[in-house]
């Protein structure tokens, strides 16, 4: 495998690592998920873009040196692995929409779509302008972090 660029590596995820992938994002990884189902595309992409593959299939492993093959298949592991190979900036955690991979940016709560309990608790909210969809620190922000953080021990 060649050497890392250190904070600036970006990723790709395999079909089998959706998951894994929303998770990525909430972590700050940059991370793309791929839009088509050839092999030969996902690795084209990969190659041209210097991406860091992430894979479950162990033919598309073998395929290309930049790819990590994700030993299993339970959600947790997956993210320690990703994390105990590539740790994490905790300044990043929670800025990329888990959906796009788009950076969020803080907006005023009066200026979009939510329910006015959250107006009222939260004036600005974190936003992604691609999926226009709002994110707060309620509960699913917790029990990420939450999860965040036990899997960080
Ligand atoms: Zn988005």
């Amino acid at each position: 495998m060649r050497s890392q660029k250190g904070g600036s590596t970006e990723f790709m995820a395999d079909h089998m690592l959706k998951r894994a992938c929303e998770w990525m994002r909430f972590l700050g990884y940059t991370v793309y998920y791929p839009e088509c189902h050839y092999d030969n595309d996902i690795l084209k992409t990969c190659m041209k873009n210097d991406l860091v593959l992430l894979t479950r299939d162990i033919e598309l492993y073998r395929r290309y040196p930049l790819s990590i093959y994700i030993n299993s298949v339970d959600i947790d592991n997956q993210i320690s692995q990703i994390m105990e190979m590539f740790p994490p900036d905790p300044k990043k955690f929670m800025t990329k929409c888990p959906d796009c991979g788009s950076d969020l940016y803080s907006i005023n709560s009066d200026e979009i779509n939510v329910p006015d309990g959250i107006k009222k608790r939260f004036h600005v909210v974190k936003y992604c302008n691609k999926c226009k969809k709002a994110f707060w620190p309620g509960t699913q922000y917790n029990k990420i972090m939450e999860k965040i953080n036990r899997l960080l021990k």
